[in-house]
């Protein structure tokens, strides 16, 4: 037995120092790798670390800094820190606090409070204000700075991010936002003050209706309620075309039209206009043109005279019996081509309060409750007249003395038209011509008695109310149901069988607009008959293109049939005259 092991024992032995040999090599191999994958990894986290960093610097929008935290020592600033601020890292390595002089005192106050309630717990982030150190451009710009704490390191970290250029986008973007919200409540409120303006009168005419159903049996109460009825009616009128000018300038339909017109006669035209109405109310009335050596200019003349119109009437309308109301049409410069004009309306009424001369503008703006109950409108004359010689791009300005009367100016710069220049002799006072004076007599004095008339209107109501009215005025009328027919009705009438038309514009078939074109376009003598546009199109820029197609005149519905047969005199009585 002795014998067997020590023959083991002498030829195992090696063996088993070779087997601890080898398995002493595999671990020390396995240990090398270990340790060898280890050195790898730390190499690629360090790189990548590196890399991290670097990110910071070659990305010109943020830095970073590290501040020890016991003495608020600046350990490391980015190297992007200057090119990113201005100021020289040196700077704010010796001395925290230069961070300060990048940033607006707001902020500063605002980074200030931050801090005092920070727990150092999670991430702390700022948006700053902060400008560049030294750069001419001083825009504004943008930032977030967060602050962490590195407790194991014992130090802050400072993230800061620019972000400017998002952040002006965003601004932006909720500006727009904020102005669409502005808009749409301003509509909102528009149609709701629209829908209780409107049925106000509404309300107040239904019930004249009612109550002169009611006292029927009794002519003089059944026409005073009638009488109310309609003088509410009328109102509404001018209050629903007043909205729908209002609504047209809002959603910028309202086009401005670039046409010759005389600066003469848009004078005499509102001299004729008020100077009745004026005499009527014992109001002393002046109208006036002031060195002038043009008086033909391009530019929207119906809607310039529709303001005019608008101060015209306001300063009429409060001004007592035994005032005066003056208007005067002034030429500033003449420069390069341009007339630079001055239309002054003045009057010695009420005046206005000044605390309402800035709101005068508004829609729906009166100086107080009653001055609806006194003097009746609705409030958007001025907004209306306002938006108009903006688009003109002229101006108004208002004075007014409460008590002692109101002043409302409009400067516009019109072109010069070209052609001849026919300045009148008369440079003061606008007076009516003799001939002229005789020729208004004879229309104020025109009936319809034996006029004959052709009426096209598809509306049988609206035809009805037509010929009955014309009828007892003494006209006779043939109806037209629609533009073909009237056109149709014309050509197989005799020669001047009819002497005006009355034409509807929207009908079916054919309108009343081509209807007139093709009624002129015939080949016969009277083919240049009066033709009126009767239309509940209202827009001044339906009455233009009737009169571009070759109509007389423009009537917008409700029809006013004093205006008919004024019309129809006028076109009668001139043609006559030639
Ligand atoms: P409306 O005349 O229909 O009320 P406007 O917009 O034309 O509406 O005028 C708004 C308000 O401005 C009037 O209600 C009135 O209070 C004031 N106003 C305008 N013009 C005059 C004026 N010439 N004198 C006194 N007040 C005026």
């Amino acid at each position: 037995m002795g014998m067997i092991l020590e023959y083991i024992d002498y030829h195992l032995l090696p063996l088993a120092l070779l087997l601890a040999a080898i398995i002493f090599s595999i671990g020390c191999l396995r240990l090398y790798l270990r340790e060898k994958d280890q050195t790898r990894r730390m190499e690629s986290s360090v790189a990548g670390e590196r890399g991290f960093f670097r990110s910071f610097s070659v990305n010109g929008r943020d830095f970073f800094i590290l501040i020890r935290k016991s003495d608020l020592r600046i350990l490391y600033v980015s190297p992007n820190f200057e090119e990113m601020t201005g100021i020289d890292a040196d700077m704010v390595r010796a001395d925290i606090e230069v961070l300060r002089s990048m940033v607006s005192p707001k902020t500063a106050r605002y980074v200030v409070e931050q801090l005092k309630n920070w727990n150092g717990e999670q991430e702390l982030k700022l948006e700053v204000d902060y400008s560049i150190a030294g750069c001419e451009q001083t825009r504004q710009r943008h930032g977030i700075a967060s602050l962490r704490q590195d407790e194991e390191n014992a130090c802050y970290l400072l993230i800061f991010c620019d972000n400017t250029e998002d952040y002006e986008v965003r601004s932006t973007m909720k500006e727009e936002l904020e102005k669409a919200y502005q808009e749409s409540q301003a509509k909102t409120d528009f149609l709701s003050k629209m829908s209780h303006e409107i049925r106000t009168p509404m309300n107040g005419i239904l019930g004249m209706l009612s109550l002169a159903r009611a006292h029927v049996k009794d002519p003089e109460q059944t026409d005073y309620y009638l009488n109310r009825a309609e003088s509410l009616s009328q109102f509404l009128l001018t209050l629903i075309n007043d909205i729908l000018d209002m609504s047209r300038i809002e959603s910028g339909k309202m086009e401005l039209e670039a046409a010759p017109f005389d600066l003469f006669k848009v004078a005499e035209k509102l001299d004729s206009m008020f100077r009745n109405t004026t005499e009527a109310k014992n109001i002393n009335w002046e109208i006036k043109m002031q060195d002038f050596d043009v008086s033909r200019v391009v530019g929207d003349e119906l809607r310039l005279t529709q303001v005019i119109i608008n101060f015209i009437s306001n300063a009429v309308k409060f001004t007592p019996a035994g005032g005066t109301v003056s208007v005067t049409f002034r030429q500033m410069h003449k420069i390069e081509g341009n007339l630079h004009l001055m239309i002054r309306v003045r009057d010695t009424g009420k005046g206005i309060k000044a605390d309402f001369i800035s709101k005068i503008f508004r829609p729906f703006e009166q100086e107080d409750a009653s001055t609806a109950h006194h003097y009746g409108g609705s409030g958007l004359g001025m907004a209306i007249a306002d938006n108009i010689v903006k688009l003109m791009d002229g101006q108004i300005i208002v004075e007014s003395e409460e008590g002692k009367g109101s002043e409302f100016v409009v400067y516009v710069s019109l072109p010069v038209a070209e052609g001849v220049q026919n300045v009148p002799d008369f440079q003061d006072n606008i007076r009516q011509e003799e001939d002229n004076e005789e020729l208004q007599k004879a229309i104020e004095e025109f009936t319809l008695e034996g006029v004959h008339l052709l009426l096209a209107e598809d509306n049988d109501v609206n035809a009805e109310i037509a010929m009955e009215i014309l009828e007892m005025e003494g006209a006779t009328l043939e109806r037209a149901c629609d533009g073909l027919e009237a056109v149709r009705m014309f050509e197989e009438s005799a020669n001047r069988e009819y002497d005006a038309i009355l034409m509807d514009i929207q009908m079916p078939n054919m309108d009343g607009w081509e209807a007139a074109a093709k009624i002129r376009n015939l080949v016969r003598e009277d083919a240049d008959i009066p033709i009126f546009a009767m239309s509940a199109n209202a827009f001044v820029e339906d009455k233009r293109h009737s009169i571009e197609i070759g109509m007389n005149g423009h009537i917008s519905k409700p029809v006013d049939y004093d205006e008919v047969r004024r019309l129809v005199g006028e076109a009668l009585l001139t043609r006559k005259a030639d």
